[in-house]
């Protein structure tokens, strides 16, 4: 305490968001006190001791920077994330993806953030803001009820969705006898998938047997009227709406070749590693909400599948995000309440890294205004700024969360055709216009 100024910043939850927020501000050389309900409590989806843990896909999406989102990880890299830090030295082979080892990842986020001499983590639930500071709250998607139900009083109402997780299996465990290794068009490695084919009898029984399968019962208040992200749509309704959707969709067969038959099969399912033992691998794509028994019955008419040992059955689960555009600035600090500042999927970002990149700059703003400066609003051409502007000026009525996407940024000056080639148009023109805002 310098008089009665607070010299320190609270940051609530150590997931994405929280672990970046509390990095940038303690490198700023301001003390950081960061609340964690883990170990004591977990949310439904968490289940490890460590902070910043992946709860479903190990994957950060695309790696080149020609893409939307390998360009949010390039500029969050050149602003100095920890995350990326860590995310870089903890690569699997994933194709053209940058996908982690979840175990190394959250355990090196975690000592990282725990030997800062600046960080001091208090661990507990938090169930109400703190009472003096500047606050960045992060608790995330499942932020637990107590202080969800301030953030509501606080923030006037909030939305939710729902969000699904795809289930692990053993490599032991896989028969390798009727699965291969490869990438789709020999890209990224030729061992960076394990693929189980099937022929169109297999795919047309399973097809029916998943479609009928028996759902697990939600509970939220919502349930007669879910919302469910695209993105995360478990794969038995995307089986609803068709015989083939699943194979223009996780199924596709497109760029694989059965080496048993030397043909394209007819449906695919891809497996991708968890871990650098790859001891572990996720079923892409199938986040499900199925009774636990029926996810071991349906998918084990997987041929490649028939005996898998599950390490974790896929599941359900609600998520929650403010209504931001009415709330929040384009430095994440609430408009009538500057001191308090939200970051993380519950601002309406989507995504592993969309949550951290917002933890950078919530956290960024955070220590700015302790220190009497002017936040730092980066260029909406910077997938970064982009996605801040997003939270901040999208349209409020059915305001929907937004992972990073080259739709978001300003148009090109100029028209370029070439997808590829607009891609690296975009990217180029973020990275010079980030240039002055990096160290
Ligand atoms: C089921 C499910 C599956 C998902 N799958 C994916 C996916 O595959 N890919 C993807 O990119 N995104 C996925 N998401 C979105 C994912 O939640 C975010 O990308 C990311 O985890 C959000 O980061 P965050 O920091 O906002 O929250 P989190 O990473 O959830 O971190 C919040 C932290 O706050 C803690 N906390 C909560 N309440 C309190 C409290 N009261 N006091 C103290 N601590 C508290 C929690 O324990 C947690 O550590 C999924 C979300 C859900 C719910």
């Amino acid at each position: 305490m310098n008089g009665d100024v607070i010299m320190y910043i609270n940051v609530l939850g150590a997931g994405l968001a929280g672990c970046e927020a509390a990095w940038q501000i303690a490198r700023r050389g301001i003390p950081v006190r960061l609340y964690e309900m883990k170990p004591y409590k977990k949310t439904p989806a968490h289940s490890s001791d460590h902070f910043c843990e992946l709860i479903c896909s190990n994957s950060l999406k695309a790696a080149r920077v020609e893409s939307a989102a390998g360009l949010l990880k390039e500029e969050m890299r050149r602003l100095g994330s920890l995350l990326m830090q860590c995310a870089d030295q903890c690569a699997v082979p994933a194709g053209g993806a940058l996908a982690v080892d979840r175990e190394a990842f959250s355990s090196m986020v975690t000592e990282r953030i725990c030997s800062h001499p600046l960080i001091t983590v208090v661990a507990g639930e938090v169930t109400d803001f703190p009472a003096d500071g500047i606050t960045v709250v992060a608790t995330g998607p499942l932020t637990s009820d107590a202080l969800a139900e301030k953030i509501i009083a606080r923030c006037g109402g909030s939305l939710h969705f729902f969000d699904a997780a795809a289930p692990i299996v053993t490599a032991e465990s896989i028969d390798m006898g009727l699965a291969f290794t490869a990438s789709r068009y020999d890209k990224g490695g030729d061992d960076a998938y394990i693929n189980c084919p099937m022929n169109k009898e297999e795919y047309e029984a399973f097809h029916a047997a998943l479609v009928s399968a028996e759902r697990a019962p939600r509970h939220d208040v919502d349930v007669m009227n879910p919302k469910v992200y695209e993105g995360c749509m478990p794969v038995e309704i995307l089986a609803g709406r068709g015989q083939d959707t699943l194979r223009f969709g996780p199924m596709k067969p497109v760029g694989l070749r059965d080496p048993r038959t030397g043909h394209r099969p007819w449906a695919v399912v891809q497996l991708r590693t968890e871990n650098c033992e790859k001891s572990m691998y996720n079923l892409v794509g199938f986040q499900t909400n199925l009774k636990f028994a029926e996810q071991k019955r349906v998918f084990g008419m997987i041929p490649a599948l028939h005996d898998a040992e599950y390490v974790r059955y896929g599941v359900m689960h609600r998520n929650t995000f403010l209504d931001s555009p009415k709330v929040l600035g384009a430095d994440y600090a609430m408009k009538d309440q500057p001191e308090l500042f939200f970051a993380g999927q519950m601002t309406g970002v989507e995504g592993y890294m969309e949550s951290a990149s917002s933890g950078m700059l919530a956290g960024i703003n955070a220590a700015r205004r302790l220190q009497g400066r002017a936040p730092l609003i980066l260029p909406k051409e910077t997938m970064m700024g982009a996605l801040a502007d997003y939270v901040a000026h999208a349209q409020s009525k059915d305001f929907q969360p937004m992972g990073a996407n080259l739709g978001i940024l300003p148009p090109l000056e100029e028209q370029i055709r070439d997808k590829r080639e607009r891609a690296a148009a975009y990217a180029q023109r973020a990275l010079k216009l980030l240039a002055p805002y990096t160290e």
